[in-house]
């Protein structure tokens, strides 16, 4: 067989061991993630909540400063209208007077009504801080149940990695890459096969072979790989010349 042909075959059983152990690690992620979908929700609500809360606030100090001021207003106006003695003078700044009055009248509506919806918000922010209060405990022990496999499973990949990477430099570098991409497309499943040389056929995608092929294969001084499905073939040493 082709001298390289022995690394790629080891290359191929890290590389099963790593997608393997990355599924599992998929899978624990996913699943660790489903199970904190209830948290994540209530704490974005709550969040939501409080910064709603904030906004109002903010807008209710901005009508009693409104309030504050046309009360200032009515009572500078008052003050004039009784020092006048003018009659039309006198009869204008009542009619101020009275439409500073229906203005601090509506704030005053307006006012109350934010007063009701952020008193609402407040009760249901407190509500929802302590359903997020006895969900926390939970959700931390289902997390922590499968915690230990999740941390195995990363950490096996790390190592997996990097034994590849450290294989992978005994290759030449257009064939490591070939590697990389077929291992990429084939997801677990192999890149290296046996050629079966009394069979017309690439044994991984079943696609016919063109004679040639088997010769080069047999020949091993070039790697071989399948036009069809781009797997590397070979024959054991005994099969070759
Ligand atoms: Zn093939």
């Amino acid at each position: 067989m082709n001298e390289f042909i022995p690394t790629l075959l080891k290359l191929q059983e890290l590389e099963k061991k790593r997608y393997d152990f990355q599924s599992i690690l998929d899978h624990q992620v996913a699943q660790a993630k489903k199970i904190k979908e209830p948290w994540v929700d209530i704490k974005n609500s709550i969040d939501e909540k409080k910064a709603r809360i904030k906004k109002m606030k903010v807008e209710q100090h901005q009508i009693e400063l409104e309030i504050e001021t046309r009360n200032q207003s009515i009572s500078r106006l008052e003050t004039q209208r009784f020092e006048t003695k003018k009659n039309d003078e006198f009869t204008t700044m009542g009619e101020e007077i009275n439409n500073y009055q229906d203005d601090v009248e509506e704030l005053e509506i307006t006012l109350l009504a934010k007063f009701e919806t952020i008193e609402k918000l407040e009760e249901k922010l407190e509500k929802e801080i302590e359903t997020a209060t006895a969900l926390k405990p939970q959700i931390e022990k289902e997390l922590g149940l499968f915690k230990q496999k999740l941390e195995t499973a990363k950490k096996e990949v790390i190592e997996l990695e990097s034994a590849i990477a450290h294989l992978g430099k005994k290759l030449p570098s257009d064939t490591l890459e070939h590697w990389h991409r077929l291992s990429k497309n084939k997801a677990g499943l192999k890149t290296v096969v046996l050629f079966n040389d009394s069979a017309n056929v690439c044994p991984s995608c079943n696609m016919n072979v063109q004679p040639q092929i088997k010769i080069d294969i047999a020949h091993d001084e070039n790697l071989v790989t399948c036009p069809s499905c781009a797997s590397f073939l070979y024959l054991e040493d005994d099969h070759c010349e």
